[in-house]
Parts: C-alpha cells; structure tokens; sequence
C-alpha cells in the first residue's frame, strides 16, 4: 500500500480536529470541559516521548558528530553570525510592520481587557547564564535541560575527538569501542523516534480538537488586526529564509520546503520547537540531504538560540501593546525592545507558550503593564503554532547555510582535525 505522507497525514488531522472541534461547540462546550480536555491526552502522551527523546538525542548527535565528521574550522563562528543576523532581521520586520500597519491603533477597547488581573510568570535572565553550567553531568539529562546538556555534549565532544585524532596519529585504536557504541546508541534513537513519529498526526488531532472546542474562534475577531499583522511579518521572515537559502547553499528553495514540510507541519501542530527537534534532524539528512553535521549544528546546537519566530512576535507584542494604550514607544524605547526580544527569544524554551513567559521582559524594559500581555493569550494558541513554525524554518535554513554552496554527500571521515575554534 501507498504510505500517505507525514505531513499530509498531519494536515488530515488538522482538518477533522477542527471539525470535531467545531461539533463540540467551538467555545460553547456542549459537554463539560473535563470530558473535552481529555482528547488532549494523546497529545500530551506524544509530546512527552518526543521531548523525552530530544535530550538524548542532542547528546549522542553532538558526541556522535565530533568523533565521525569533518567540522569546518570556521563553522562554530559561521553558526554565531547566522544565529544573531536572522534574529536581528526578524525584530527588525516585527518592528516595521507594527509600525506600518499600527494593528493596535484601533484596539482601545482592549485596553478595558487588560485590566483583569491575572498573575504572569516572568523570566530570570540570570537565572538562564547559572543555568548554563549543570550542578552534575547527568542532571541535563534528567531535568530536559537542553542548553547545559549541549554544554555537557560540546565539551566530550571537543575532548573525545582530540583523544581520537591523537590516537590516529599514534596509530592506536582503542576510541573505536566507545565511537561504535555511541554510533549504535545513535542509531537506536532514531529507530525509536519513527515509531513516535508515526504517531503524531494523533496528537494533532487531540490538542486542536480540545482548544478549537474550548476557546472557539471568537477571540480573533476582537484581535483579528494583530493576527494578520503577525501572519503578515512571520510571511515576510519565511521570504527572507528561502532567499538566504537559495543564494547561500546549494539547497533549492522547493527542495528546502518538500523535504522540511514534515518537520515544518509537525511544528505548526505542536507549538514546540524542542518537540520538533528529532523531526528537523531526521528531514534535513534524508529528506533534504544535508551531512549530519550540518544538521547537527543548525538543528540541535543552533535551535536553541534560535527563535527567531518568537523574537518577532515579542517585538510586535510590545509595540501592539504599546499602541493599545495609546503611547508610542520612541527610538530609544524600540532599540530596547530589540536588545531585549534577542535575551527574551534566546531564553525561551522551545515549548508551546514559552514565549508569553520570556515576554515579560521585554514589556518590563519599556515600562509597559505585564498584565496586558494576557490579553494576548487568547490567541496565542494559534500565533504560538505560526512562530514556532518560522522557528523551526530557522533552524533548517541555519543548517542549510552552514551545509554551504557545494553539496557533499557524505562527512568525510576525520582523519587529523583541528577544533580550536569551535
Ligand atoms: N513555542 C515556541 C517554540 O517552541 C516558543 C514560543 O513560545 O515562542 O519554539
């Protein structure tokens, strides 16, 4: 039999979870909210093993790239650069179509909205750069924390790949045990990943089901000129990504998009970059065709730096808000916002929501009301799917970019390596 593909199958999903969602009241529950939220139990079930899966995932990629590929010395400084351009290009379309189309200038009303109190976590920028260095080795990989476990991981790796050149050089061969057992443990994890693969179209199904059945449509009517704006800015981003692509790899910007849609669909439908993650991985190296130490870097080692996604949508929250209130932010006040959309961005976990949390900076650095940013909420189901779908773009047109103009088809094997600079 014909295997439908992933991405259609999500799409199906997508198309019956609005449906049913519809059918159950599409805001106006006709049963009782307990009874709707538990279609979101598979979701939930599939969410966790994609996430449980990230972490050692990450780990053995890394350990796995440094001891069999070939990485450019200049890659960890490439990599630097792309992440911080694509952010600064992101805020900077957020900021200039806020500003053109102001989709906040007619939405006094919301004004009232605001005022209902609700608490709003806030985020710790300092608590992120303590974070960075675990309190033992095994703690990121029992906590999920991704960004000091890849601290853990470059630094084996770095170490791992010296012993092995100098082994080489020596003609010694004892690294072979441990580069074998991380190669087939490496292995086991993506097997493992395909059957969760398989099952995400399921997930889809329940978590839209729920929210469309629970919320209805009704929020983006009163908030439907931001949506657009957003749609409008995240659009312009996806351009800019496929014109790197096309003038900076060899990649071909339809190949970029049939070869990522599985991963680009599966964001759109989880809201979580992190649980996309494996997805990214697996289509940039046998769907696109980029060397998994491209991959690596762009999709497991960049993705989380990079939100660019969320970094516009702070940007644009800010001066949406702004507007709302009727006080226009200055260029100071907008240069602030940027710096801080950069921290809020980096800092937000690749979650569904995460984003409202690291928000919270970058309204406290221009003096705007936290409590409006629950405002927002009500829609920020839909907009979290839509950035963290640019997030994941961003990842791939990183690896994309790093993968370089001139296709190779495999890594090369190392044979003497320098990773200096990395
Ligand atoms: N949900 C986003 C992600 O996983 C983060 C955010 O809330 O902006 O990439």
């Amino acid at each position: 039999m014909h295997k439908i593909p992933l991405y259609l199958q999500i799409v199906i999903a997508l198309i019956v979870a609005v449906i049913v969602g519809v059918l159950l009241g599409a805001g106006q529950p006709i049963l009782d909210k307990e009874t709707i939220a538990h279609l979101a139990l598979p979701s939930t079930l599939i969410l966790k093993a994609l996430r449980t899966l990230a972490t050692p995932l990450i780990f053995l990629a890394i350990l796995h790239t440094f001891l069999t590929a070939e990485i450019p010395s200049r890659s960890g400084r490439k990599l630097s650069i792309l992440l911080i351009t694509n952010t600064l290009v992101a805020i900077a379309i957020g900021l200039l179509v806020a500003n053109v189309l102001r989709p906040g200038a007619s939405g006094q009303s919301l004004a009232v909205i605001g005022g209902k109190q609700q608490a709003v976590k806030q985020l710790d920028p300092w608590g992120l750069i303590s974070d960075l260095i675990p309190e033992s080795i095994l703690k990121p990989l029992v906590d999920n924390n991704v960004i000091s476990l890849i601290f853990v991981a470059l630094s084996f790796g770095i170490v791992l790949r010296a012993i092995k050149t100098e082994q080489v050089s020596r003609n010694q061969n004892q690294y072979l045990a441990i580069e074998q057992t991380i190669g087939l443990l490496f292995d086991a994890v993506i097997r493992i990943l395909h059957w969760v693969i398989a099952l995400v179209p399921f997930a889809v199904f329940g978590i839209v089901a729920k929210t469309i059945a629970l919320q209805g449509f009704e929020p983006f009517k009163s908030l439907g000129a931001f949506v657009l704006s957003v749609i409008v800015a995240l659009f312009l981003q996806a351009i800019y990504y496929l014109t790197r692509v096309k003038l900076g790899s060899w990649v071909s910007p339809r190949q970029f998009i049939q070869g990522g849609s599985d991963a680009l669909i599966t964001a759109f439908s989880t809201a979580s970059s992190t649980a996309t993650m494996p997805i990214t991985f697996e289509s940039l190296i046998n769907k696109v065709g980029l060397r998994e130490s491209s991959a690596s870097l762009g999709a497991l080692v960049g993705s989380n730096f990079n939100n660019d996604g969320t970094a516009l949508y702070e940007a644009m929250s800010a001066l949406f808000i702004s507007q709302v209130l009727g006080r226009n932010l200055d260029l100071v006040q907008q240069i602030m916002v940027v710096l801080t959309s950069i921290v809020a961005s980096v800092g937000a976990a690749g979650i569904p929501e995460a984003g409202l949390v690291t928000m919270t900076l970058v309204f406290s650095s221009v003096g705007l009301p936290l409590e409006y940013i629950t405002i927002l909420i009500a829609v920020d189901w839909f907009l979290d799917r839509c950035r963290t779908a640019i997030n994941v773009m961003g990842d791939m047109t990183v690896s994309a970019l790093v993968d370089g103009k001139h296709r190779q088809l495999k890594d090369e094997p190392i044979v003497a390596v320098q990773t200096e600079e990395l």
